[in-house]
């Protein structure tokens, strides 16, 4: 059936799928097979929609099932892929629970790139990309974006720092750097600097004394504050994409 207003109902599932699509039949296996067949309990007939981050999202109908696997028909797109805000949200890795919901709020909140930073108070060893990459993409299934936020391998904040000045690699993107020992008021600042933005936050501890000097040596870093009160990061984290959005995003 032919995408309308009804069609596909609001109960229907949607997946990412990594490869290109394009109408015609898809064999789908493992995870996602085990989620529309098990999980939704899909039948030939039912309605999925599919995105891919690269053309968009796609309405498709299961066409027949096995045991741990389906083929799918891909019919009609239902949109292009979106264009994505330019923000990138640079924060360092925090324990488990609380990287996986920053991941997703990150996601949800519409951030472009997400930039693990590793600073000398991060209690994290190596951040785990792989559960992270999950976490985008069952936000994005979720949310109804049809792009994922891009992730960034992780970097120590020097490289991030020293990174930042050289051409093409955004050097006219502004570095809303949130300091909780204060800085100009978040969301008037970002306001006043429409364009290629990325906010950085600092781990549970904090920066220290140096890192925060060396941030605030970077011509494009601008320190913001996030009002009186000191935030977790992973709050912090959330208040400030939010600020972003809502001042030069496309939450206007
Ligand atoms: N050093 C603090 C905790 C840091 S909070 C302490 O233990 O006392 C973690 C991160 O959240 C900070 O590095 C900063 O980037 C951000 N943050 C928290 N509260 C903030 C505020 N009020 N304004 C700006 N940034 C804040």
């Amino acid at each position: 059936m032919a995408a309308t207003p009804a069609w596909p109902p609001r109960s229907t599932p949607r997946l990412f799928v990594d490869r290109p699509l394009a109408p015609g039949p898809l064999a789908l296996d493992g995870p996602p097979a085990h989620y529309l067949l098990q999980v939704m309990r899909a039948k030939p007939g039912d309605p999925v929609r599919l995105f891919d981050d690269r053309t968009g999202e796609w309405l498709a109908t299961v066409a027949e099932t096995a045991k741990r696997a389906l083929t799918l028909d891909v019919g009609a797109q239902l949109a292009p892929r979106e264009a994505v805000p330019d923000l990138w949200l640079c924060a360092a890795p925090l324990k488990k629970g609380r990287s996986d919901w920053l991941a997703e709020k990150a996601c949800e909140l519409g951030v472009g790139r997400l930039v693990p930073v590793v600073t000398r108070r991060t209690v994290v060893d190596q951040p785990n990309t792989d559960r992270l990459r999950a976490h985008l993409i069952e936000a994005a299934e979720q949310c109804g974006r049809t792009a994922l936020p891009q992730l960034a391998a992780p970097v120590k904040l020097t490289a991030l720092l020293r990174d930042w000045a050289v051409a093409g690699n955004g050097s006219d993107r502004a570095l809303f750097f949130a300091d909780e020992q204060g800085g100009a008021p978040a969301f008037e600042t970002m306001r006043a600097r429409p364009g290629p933005a990325a906010v950085l936050i600092g781990p549970e501890g904090g920066f220290d004394d140096a890192e925060r000097a060396a941030i605030r040596a970077l011509p494009q870093a601008v320190g913001v504050s996030l009002g009186p009160r000191i935030l977790r990061a992973d709050t912090a984290a959330a208040a400030a994409v939010s600020m972003w959005m809502a001042a030069v995003g496309d939450w206007r």
